[in-house]
């Protein structure tokens, strides 16, 4: 049973080594940027709420996610296990996971802090093309992690369960690095 929780800020990589990962664990890799792609996409309710936030670079209220991820962690696939990528990006929502883990009895592991320069994140996001990608969206996605989801490195360095890996490092190193450190 492998219960993952990835770090870090935008571009970091989580994306890319969460889908290397979930091949080795064979859990599902749940990302909330990607929930909240698809609900855009299909122009669902919670898509047309989130939708301004996200081309915005601003967080998607709490009182959507929060229900999101309640759902999405109570399905069926997710009871052997998951890689989190993208949640929690507040104290406030860290502290509703403890509380919801605690609940539905899935301790999570570890969480994984990929570390990368801002320099470097800046250049690899540029390149990226995301509709959110253009360059003052990126600037203040990254005020917006430094403010309120940076803390959450101490939040959980605090509860052992950090691991912090160089992200700015060849993709394949990365992911070897990781497994090496989250293997059991
Ligand atoms: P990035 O790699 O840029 O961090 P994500 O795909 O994780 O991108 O997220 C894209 C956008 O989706 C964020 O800028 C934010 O608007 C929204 N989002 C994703 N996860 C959350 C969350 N847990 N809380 C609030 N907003 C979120």
């Amino acid at each position: 049973m492998t219960r993952l929780i990835f770090l870090g800020p935008p571009g970091a990589g989580k994306g890319t080594q969460a889908a290397a990962l979930v091949n080795l664990f064979l859990v599902p890799h749940i990302s909330t940027g990607d929930i909240l792609r698809t609900a855009v996409a299909e122009k669902t309710e919670l898509g047309q709420k989130a939708e301004t936030y996200m081309n915005a670079g601003e967080l998607v209220p709490d009182d959507l996610m929060l229900g999101l991820i309640r759902e999405r962690l109570n399905q069926e696939d997710a009871q052997s296990g998951w890689i989190l990528d993208g949640f929690p990006r507040n104290v406030a929502q860290a502290e509703f996971l403890d509380y919801l883990l605690a609940d539905i009895h899935q301790p999570y592991d570890f969480v994984v802090n990929l570390d990368v320069p801002d320099e470097v994140i800046l250049a690899r996001l540029q390149k990226r093309g995301r509709q959110d990608d253009n360059e003052s969206v990126i600037r203040h996605r990254l005020d917006v992690y430094r403010s309120q989801t940076s803390p959450l490195i101490e939040f959980y360095r605090s509860r052992q369960k950090l691991i912090s890996i160089n992200g700015n490092q060849p993709m394949e190193t990365v992911t070897s690095d990781l497994k090496q450190l989250v293997s059991i």
